[in-house]
């Protein structure tokens, strides 16, 4: 495919100019690095930080039996354990009564180690969303946000603290990359927000569905790109699937997003787990998309398309395009033509689109688009026979909606007197 350069009304630059500042918050531990003139670098590799402990969602369950043999224990305790954490949500030895009292604490220990300390919690929407902060083993700090809905409890899960793509209207990416996070600290905020569903703790108890309600979609779209700590996330994705020894989710269930790192695109595409996989696109164009996402300088709007194309046609799962509404930035109309022109080319029913309006962050010079504007957007798109909706912005008052799960320093003030 090529790429055709449309030509920008005049007078508009790529980037509005401002001197308002960026939100940019101390992240614990971490400097980042820059070029010569002193722009911002991306980040592909992380800071090397302590390791956090070895657990059981790190590893498959013949590793686990392995390990278990390893501590002089019978490798068969590997499936009791796998119980307690995966299906009763727990690594709280006194609840473990199956175990041999004298040695539950050295089985815990030895492959349920603690991985976070919750420091936060904040509600919104009559209690159906939470945002839990937490603080992994080296004081580095994640967020995760849990959203009822009718009919499916939506998880939206971080996969690094920090994140080295800087986008510069995303608050995540203006705090940089602190580290990868583990498969098990990615599991773990599953497993933890499913004690707290298991508890009654979501939402209104007179509205809670059935005793054994957990969540049902996970979304990577918390803290960090998904694809550029692979090997982790895909570890995590398949502990969440796995139906005997992880917690027996369903792919399709999943989405993994991604800003376009194109060469992991085309693996994920050849895993054979069909996980639903999101592009956040955000701009059509390379003029654009260049200022907007850092990582376009590398791998162009059409390199993604087509490895976002070439999903489809290995796993049949409909790919999609997520575009955060920036106003008077990415919104216009024209855009949108050029979206779905672009789309099309590519075939029909491949593919559908989320606008979401951008959720503002503090100080931040960016902001969402105008309703009229939102609206029209997306009536182009589908004129033009691109399924598109509106996403909504669920937790905005707490600031768990994408693009603004960032620690502050007021997180991290509380997190030291945790
Ligand atoms: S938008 Fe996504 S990839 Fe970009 S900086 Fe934010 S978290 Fe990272």
């Amino acid at each position: 495919m090529t790429e055709s350069t449309p030509a920008r009304p005049e007078g508009m630059s790529a980037v509005r100019t401002t001197t308002a500042k960026q939100v940019r918050p101390a992240t614990e531990g971490w400097t980042q690095a820059k070029d010569a003139e002193g722009r911002p670098l991306l980040q592909f590799a992380s800071p090397k930080r302590g390791k956090p402990p070895v657990h059981l969602a790190d590893l498959d369950h013949d590793a686990r039996v392995e390990k278990l043999k390893e501590l002089g224990m019978p490798g068969f305790r590997a499936a009791q354990l796998e119980k307690h954490y995966f299906q009763h949500y727990t690594s709280d030895p006194v609840h473990m009564t199956d175990l041999p009292a004298a040695s539950r604490e050295e089985l815990v220990g030895g492959l349920l180690p603690n991985l976070m300390t919750e420091v936060r919690r904040l509600e919104t929407d009559g209690g159906d969303t939470i945002k839990f902060l937490w603080r992994l083993h080296d004081g580095a700090l994640v967020e995760s946000v849990l959203m009822r809905y009718t009919g499916r409890i939506t998880l939206c899960v971080s996969s690094q603290a920090g994140c080295g793509m800087n986008c510069p209207f995303c608050a995540t990416g203006q705090a940089g990359l602190t580290r990868n996070m583990s498969a098990a600290e990615i599991v773990d905020q599953v497993v933890r927000a499913n004690r707290l569903i298991a508890d009654g703790g979501l939402g209104d108890p007179r509205k809670v569905g059935h005793k054994d309600e957990r969540v049902t979609n996970i979304v990577f779209m918390g803290m960090g790109e998904p694809l550029a700590n692979y090997a982790r996330v895909m570890q995590a994705v398949r502990t969440m699937v796995d139906k005997k020894h992880g917690l027996g989710m369903s792919a399709r269930g999943i989405t993994v997003s991604t800003v376009g790192l194109v060469p992991a695109i085309r693996k994920l595409s050849a895993e054979e787990i069909p996980v639903t996989f999101a592009l956040s696109l955000h701009a059509p164009d390379d003029h654009l998309r260049d200022e907007l996402i850092p990582v376009n300088s590398r791998w162009k709007v059409d390199e993604a398309l087509d490895a976002a194309r070439e999903y489809f046609d290995k796993t049949g799962r409909r790919v999609s395009i997520e575009y955060a509404l920036i106003k008077d930035m990415n919104d216009h109309a024209w855009r949108a033509d050029l979206l779905a022109e672009k789309l099309n080319a590519r075939g029909r029913g491949w593919v559908h689109v989320n606008p979401i309006p951008l959720n503002p962050t503090p100080g931040s010079i960016w902001t969402s688009s105008d309703v009229d504007v939102q609206n029209e957007f997306v009536r182009r798109l589908n004129d033009a026979g691109i399924p598109t909706t509106l996403r909504d912005t669920r937790g905005k008052e707490i600031d768990g909606a994408c693009g603004q799960l960032v620690a502050t320093e007021e997180d991290q003030a509380a997190a030291a007197s945790v």
